[in-house]
C-alpha cells in the first residue's frame, strides 16, 4: 500500500479522519490510534 496507509499503521494519522495522530515530540506509537478530536468515550 502506500505511504498513508503505512503512517496510519505507525500510529502516525489518525485511523478514523486521516489527520495527525501525534504531536512532533511523540514517537511513533507503532499502532493505529485516532487523533484527539476523532477520540470520543
Ligand atoms: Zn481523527
Amino acid at each position: 500500500m502506500g505511504d498513508i496507509t503505512e503512517m496510519i499503521m505507525e500510529g502516525i494519522l489518525c485511523d478514523v479522519c486521516g489527520g495527525l495522530a501525534i504531536t512532533e515530540n511523540e514517537q511513533e506509537p507503532g499502532h493505529p490510534q485516532t487523533c484527539e478530536d476523532c477520540e470520543e468515550d
